[in-house]
């Protein structure tokens, strides 16, 4: 049963057609009208699900414009969903302007979660520290993108980019050589889809695998980079690293440390200090 009076905001596949959930697909059959940036493409995805409700386009250009005309509809006891061309609406997408308005209107905004580029890619990637840095699409021209870069070089977690097929091998030029040539880095493209790639390397590493196949160029990325070593876990491999999270989900403080010398040959002092940081 859904609310009148209410925006609802829907994450839609980032590839894969099927994955959706059943609540997104009731509300996108069951509201007035649905608000998609490319009236096109999300044709293709309502009328795979046989849904054929009326789409309204809102992309960037226009959304002050038709948030103000949804609003009217909201007052007027209309339901409304909010979709974006793929993931969740108002990551790296429009959509937030008109949740803003909606709010500030005093109606109800409900989410139906789901698909995500960003938290699809950390949840494949095995990457043990649990903190990230979402940054979404570094600046186009090369000069403020390594100044941005600059910015996030001392931060301690995993940053997350989204990059563009034309501007990824420049910006994982420009990542090697501002945040350092050793960080971990995986490649996650083409998330849910036939091409589907998840590649490890060092960011050193990057430009190689880039050149090996015109394929690695091509298609939707998103980047993770492994966060900036502190003064807590300067030089501890990340093998080390893992283990000692490991196992001190398991056991005391102490015994995880001497386990993890043990068994990587890293200096017990430096892994006390990482420990340290790392108990929750
Ligand atoms: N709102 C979306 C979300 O929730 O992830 C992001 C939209 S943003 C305009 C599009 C960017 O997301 C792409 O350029 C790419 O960086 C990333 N992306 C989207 N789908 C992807 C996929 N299937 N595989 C890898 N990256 C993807």
């Amino acid at each position: 049963m859904l609310l009148k009076n209410a925006l609802y905001v829907v994450a839609t596949p980032i590839g894969n057609l099927n994955d959706i959930g059943l609540r997104a697909l009731e509300v996108l059959a069951g509201v007035d009208a649905v608000a998609a940036e490319h009236v096109q493409n999300s044709k293709h995805l309502l009328s795979h699900h046989a849904i054929h409700t009326r789409l309204i386009t809102l992309h960037q250009h226009n959304e002050a414009a038709v948030a103000h005309q949804i609003c009217a509809s909201l007052a007027a006891g209309k339901s409304v969903a909010l979709i974006s061309d793929a993931g969740t609406p108002a990551i790296s997408d429009p959509g937030a302007l008109l949740v803003q308005q909606v709010h500030k209107q005093g109606f109800p905004v409900i989410p139906v979660p789901g698909a995500n580029a960003a938290i699809c890619a950390l949840s494949a990637a095995g990457i043990v520290n649990p903190h990230f840095l979402f940054y979404g699409f570094l600046p186009a021209k090369a000069g403020q993108r390594q100044r941005e870069l600059k910015t996030l070089a001392l931060l301690p977690y995993t940053l997350v980019f989204y990059e563009a097929p034309h501007r990824v091998r420049a910006s994982l030029n420009d990542m090697a050589s501002v945040l350092g040539a050793e960080r971990q880095l995986t490649i996650a493209r083409e998330l849910t889809k036939l091409f589907e790639t998840i590649h490890q390397c060092r960011l050193d590493e990057a430009a190689t695998w880039i050149e090996a196949d015109v394929h690695h160029q091509k298609g939707e990325f998103v980047i993770l980079v492994s966060g900036a070593q502190t003064p807590g876990n300067a030089g501890i491999s990340e093998q080390a690293r893992n283990t000692l999270t490991l196992l001190l989900a398991e056991l005391p403080l102490k015994q995880a440390v001497k386990l993890t010398a043990e068994i990587s040959g890293e200096n017990k002092n430096t892994l006390y200090q990482l420990a340290l940081s790392l108990k929750p």
